[in-house]
């Protein structure tokens, strides 16, 4: 691991982005806010601060959903065809395409993630989720229902269900994948004719707002997407808690998940779907074709620094070939070369913060304690920026911290089983149930296990394979309903039945 130069340079229309201060977007207006005051955005690589953005709270919100609720009510979005709907997501989508090179950049210097990944992985993925959401504006259909009504025997009627979009939602968003947590909320509310007010994570408001530039540029009407940055326990919190918002889309942790149901129950009983945390369990089977699966573990838990929800965190590998996978993942964990985001040669970069970094390192801390040993990592790199170790942890346990608890940094804890049989409920022994992974050729087995494993996703022989038409979401405390997909397009209408006597 080494720790490279601290270099970049974005381009043009990033640097005149970053150059003032961000206002809010309400009402296709970029509005100061009430409370005039802004925050600081820092680059994680290095703590420096690149950007000031307006510190929305609960009036900016007042006016945000007033704004999402007029948009809903009147002006031409109700009355919009599915196919004028789709249209403008699928402009949504070319515009960012453009501007794909200047929104990685954006993503990079606030998130810390690789300018690689965020080239190949963020910015493409929202792309094509804004394309794949356009195509079902047109396709949210209802049916005729044959009804036989016994106490109106001989009555006819015409029975049919509209499928209508659920109102004004609230969505919040972490900052793990700014940008593509923003289309995948966006994408599905749009498509079904909801407006929104968009909450960015704190720690990473810029690729949101920039969007909101495109949202303007496609021409939206007014109201239909507004974006107010802020920090959780004001704006996040009043945005549940608001009254007049008819659903609201969490993603983060999984305690505030649950801050969120209780907002929910307490204002409106608004809808709510949640995707929270993980500690997803990652199988590799003595019979695994061990030149996939050992970069496959490492990708599973090093990807994003570790910073998934769906992070293959728990690695169970057979005794029979446990020291042979263990010591791979180790040898991957050494050789990966750790720095800030804009270097080419970067496959790892700063976790998101310094909280994000102290968390990390007091439950390497807590777990050293414990009895965990590390093989590989283990440590904060150096003094400035946020990077810690690749780490693999043996030793550990049920019952430990590391090993009960999403830790969302690049620390895997790594355990041998002997008994396939019992894998399974071994596997499935966590509150969370987002994501497992099952590295075997022997395909029945597999295909068996991914029926007993309580989780969202399930891959086999890969891992973190995304794709804007597959559901995504948790079981048990990982969350409530699912993104992406037609399952998410389901989340953001009401059915609506209709019976008419003949
Ligand atoms: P993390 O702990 O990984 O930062 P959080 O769950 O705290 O994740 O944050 C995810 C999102 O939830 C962010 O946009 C954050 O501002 C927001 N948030 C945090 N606390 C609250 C809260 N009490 N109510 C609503 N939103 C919140």
């Amino acid at each position: 691991m080494s720790v490279t130069a601290e270099k970049f340079q974005i381009s043009e229309g990033g640097a005149r982005f970053l150059a003032s201060p961000r206002n809010m977007l309400i009402g296709n207006e970029w509005t100061a806010p009430a409370s005039n005051r802004y925050f600081d955005v820092e680059n994680p690589a290095s703590g420096e601060v690149i950007a000031h953005v307006a510190e929305g709270a609960k009036e900016d919100i007042d006016g945000a959903v007033r704004a999402a609720r007029r948009a809903f009510e009147s002006g031409s979005w109700p009355r919009m065809s599915a196919s004028e709907r789709g249209r403008l997501l699928w402009k949504l989508a070319d515009l960012l395409e453009d501007r794909a090179q200047e929104f990685a950049e954006l993503e990079t210097l606030d998130n810390g993630k690789p300018l690689t990944v965020s080239k190949a992985v963020d910015v493409p993925l929202a792309v094509d989720l804004f394309r794949y959401m356009a195509g079902w504006a047109t396709k949210l259909e209802g049916s005729t229902i044959p009804v036989s009504v016994p106490y109106a025997q001989g009555a006819e009627f015409l029975a049919y269900t509209l499928r209508e979009p659920v109102g004004v939602v609230g969505q919040i968003i972490p900052w793990n994948f700014p940008l593509l947590m923003a289309a995948w909320k966006l994408g599905p509310a749009l498509a079904s004719g909801c407006t929104v007010v968009l909450k960015p994570a704190e720690q990473t408001p810029l690729s949101a707002l920039h969007l909101g530039e495109l949202i303007l540029q496609a021409g939206y009407p007014e109201g239909v997407v507004n974006i107010v940055p802020g920090f959780g326990e004001t704006a996040g919190a009043a945005l549940a808690a608001h009254p007049d918002v008819d659903k609201v889309a969490f993603t983060g942790s999984t305690e505030v998940g649950k801050l969120i149901v209780k907002a929910a129950g307490e204002s409106n009983l608004k809808k709510v779907t949640l995707e929270l945390g993980g500690k997803s369990p990652n199988i590799v089977f003595a019979d695994a074709d061990l030149k996939a699966a050992v970069p496959g573990a490492a990708n599973a838990i090093f990807f994003n620094h570790g910073q998934c929800c769906c992070a293959g965190s728990r690695l169970y590998v057979h005794r029979s070939v446990f020291d042979q996978v263990i010591d791979g993942v180790a040898e991957r964990a050494k050789q990966m070369s750790v720095g800030q985001g804009f270097d080419p040669q970067s496959e790892m970069g700063p976790l998101v913060s310094h909280d994000q970094l102290t968390c990390v390192c007091s439950y390497l801390e807590q777990g050293s304690r414990e009895g965990a040993r590390a093989i590989v990592g283990g440590k904060r790199i150096g003094d400035r920026g946020y990077f810690v170790e690749p780490t693999v942890l043996v030793d550990t346990q049920p019952g430990m911290k590391v090993v009960d608890e999403e830790i969302f940094g690049p620390v895997v804890t790594a355990m041998p089983f002997d008994d396939p049989d019992e894998i399974a409920a071994v596997a499935n022994d966590t509150i969370y149930g987002l994501a497992a992974a099952v590295w075997t050729k022997d395909i029945s087995m597999a295909h068996k296990l991914a029926r007993r494993l309580k989780a969202g996703s399930v891959w086999i022989n890969c891992y973190n394979v995304f794709d804007a038409a597959l559901p995504f979401g948790g079981y048990k405390q990982s969350g409530w309903g699912r993104e992406m997909g037609r399952a998410a397009l389901d989340l953001y209408t009401e059915i609506k039945a209709v019976t008419i006597q003949l």
